[in-house]
Parts: C-alpha cells; structure tokens; sequence
C-alpha cells in the first residue's frame, strides 16, 4: 500500500539544550509553531487532495515532541482525533522525539492518542561524541528508550549522524552496529551539515572542525546503508532533504540532494568490482533493471571509469528481468 504522510513540523520545541548542529527553525524551514488549527487544516487539506486506498500517517516531526509543554502537545493530538476515529488517519500518527523523554507514563498517553510509530533522534552511540555535541543524553539512554519503546508495541524508528564533531567512520559504523542491536523498523541517516548559528558553524569558522566531504560520506554511508540492507532494517532517508533553508544557511558538509543515490551507485560499484575481481582483464557488459542504469554507471560515469582504471572495460545495459539491486556480467572481450 502506498503511504502517504501528512507532515507537521513542530520547530525547536521542547529542546532543553541546542545541539550543535541543529538550527532546528532552519532545517524544518518553519519558524512558527503549528496549533491545533494547523493540524485540522492539513488534514482536512490532505483529505480533500484524496488518499483513498493508501496508508495515511501525520508525523510530527522537527522538533522533541514529548518533550514540549503538556498541555500544548495534547492540544495537537487531540486535533488529530476526529480523523483517527474516522478512519482516514488509517496509519495513526508519527512522532520524533528525543530519547531522554520517553517513560511509561508517556508512552501510555501516546498510545491512547493514537500514535504508532517513535523515532529517535540518537545521532551516536559514542559517549564522548554524544557530550561534545550537546546532545544531552546519555547513550544507555537510547538503548532504554529504544526497549521501551518496542516493550510497548510501537513502531521503532532509529536517526543517526554521521561525521559528527569528535566522531570517526569507526565510530559511526559502531553506532549502526549498536542500532542494529536495538531492532528499530525504520532508520534514517543523516550526514552531518554545518548551518550558521550553530555551534558546529562556530567551530567550522574557527578552523576547529571541518565535516566529511560528500565524497568520503559516500564511502562511509554505502557501507553503513549495506549494514542496515543486510540485517533486513528499512533505511527510509539517506541525507537531508533538499530545502532552501539548509542551502541558504549551508556552511560546510555532506549535502547532495541525490545522496542516496550516490551511495547505492557506491554500492554497485562495490559489488560488480568485487565479481569481477577472479575475472580476467577485458569488456563486460553489466546487466541491470532499467531503474537501476544510472546507479550502476555512477555519476559522471564515475563507476566505469573506476573499473577501466581496474582493467575492465564495461558499458552497462537495461533488462527490467533483473531484480532491482541486483546485476549481471557478460564477458564480451571477444565481440569487440
Ligand atoms: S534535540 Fe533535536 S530539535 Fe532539539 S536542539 Fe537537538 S537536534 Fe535540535
């Protein structure tokens, strides 16, 4: 079924500390808290858009949403109910939150509420990494919240950073293997940007910190997103989303508005190269699914220039019987 998210962002609210990446007003690209009138409105806005026969979901997201003033939270839960009795909500509701405001008493209330699925913003599982970004919380913290959390029955969504102030890609891939332990659902992963007025700018500036580039991110990120593949958990974003508020105020970092994909062609190059390694030098031609011919080929034909250097010649070609992901090999060296 496809799924269809009716998103309502909820600024810089409930944080009881900033974290030294976060411009939160400027990554959500709101500056105003929504009210409970805005979240009738984008409801009644996505019903009248149609959603029949997909799976409806309205994710708070942006901010702490349990931690944020009680009485406000409720107001924007409550805003939800109406739909969630009428059955449009057919996916509950979607929250983020921050892992040091997760307890019984909580989860209860969000139950009742109709919430179905928690993400995390955990960014490391590093101590060290955790302390010198501001986060707050402790990494025994996120372990409890993320048990918890599956204790009661909720969908668990896992967020991390990568190349975080103080962090390395060892310490990084830790952090997967760590979130791989905890079981979520669903995880996303975001390579650290730098943005102005934040700590991690202020250090930028100073010469103190200076983030990954794209081109290491996406060495690092297709193995971590391989970790993920492999232990069957669901990788739903890769990167920030391409926003005017992170490009306006973008100092240094990893942001690529296709960086999934640069991974996932990080990813087939990885694999054919590994193939091809026991094969003699010559042509090959790669066979993949039509959707699949640009992650293979890599951007700027960077994959098959990879593997020329390497010896082998490669022209790759469209077959919608592959499975996507996946990929053939023809040695050709004698039809050319
Ligand atoms: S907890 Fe989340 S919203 Fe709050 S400052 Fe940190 S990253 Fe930003």
């Amino acid at each position: 079924m496809k799924h269809a998210n009716i998103a309502v962002f909820v600024p810089h609210s409930g944080c009881p500390q900033q974290c030294s990446f976060c411009n939160q007003k400027t990554i959500s690209g709101h500056a105003t808290q929504p009210t409970a009138e805005d979240v009738k409105k984008a409801c009644e806005t996505a019903m009248v858009q149609g959603c029949e026969g997909r799976f409806v979901q309205l994710a708070f997201f942006g901010g702490s949403f349990t931690a944020i003033d009680k009485s406000y939270m409720l107001s924007l839960l409550e805003a939800a109910q109406p739909y969630i009795k009428s059955s449009f909500l057919n996916g509950g509701i979607r929250i983020s939150t921050r892992p040091d405001f997760i307890d019984d008493e909580i989860l209860t209330l969000l139950q009742k509420y109709g919430v179905r699925a928690i993400e995390l913003g955990a960014q490391s599982t590093d101590e060290k990494v955790l302390s010198i970004n501001k986060r707050g919380h402790t990494a025994a913290e996120i372990f409890a919240a993320a048990k918890k959390i599956k204790e009661f029955g909720f969908e668990l969504g896992l967020q991390m950073m990568t190349g975080l102030y103080g962090s390395t890609p060892e310490k990084d891939k830790k952090t997967a293997e760590d979130f791989i332990f905890m079981q979520p659902d669903t995880v996303r992963i975001y390579p650290t940007v730098v943005l102005k007025n934040t700590l991690l700018g202020e250090l930028f500036e100073k010469g103190e910190y200076n983030p990954p580039d794209v081109e290491s991110t996406v060495e690092l990120c297709a193995e971590i997103l391989q970790m993920f593949e492999s232990s069957g958990i669901k990788v739903i974003r890769l990167g920030l989303h391409a926003q005017d508020g992170v490009e306006q105020d973008f100092l240094a970092g990893a942001y690529h508005p296709a960086l999934r994909e640069l991974c996932e062609g990080e990813q087939f190059y990885r694999r054919i190269l590994e193939k091809l390694k026991d094969k003699p030098e010559g042509s090959y031609e790669i066979s993949v699914n039509k959707k699949d011919i640009s992650r293979a080929t890599g951007q700027k034909k960077k994959n098959l220039l990879r593997l020329k250097s390497q010896g082998y010649t490669c022209k790759v070609s469209g077959d919608d019987s592959i499975q996507l992901h996946e990929f053939t090999l023809r040695n050709v060296t004698e039809c050319f």
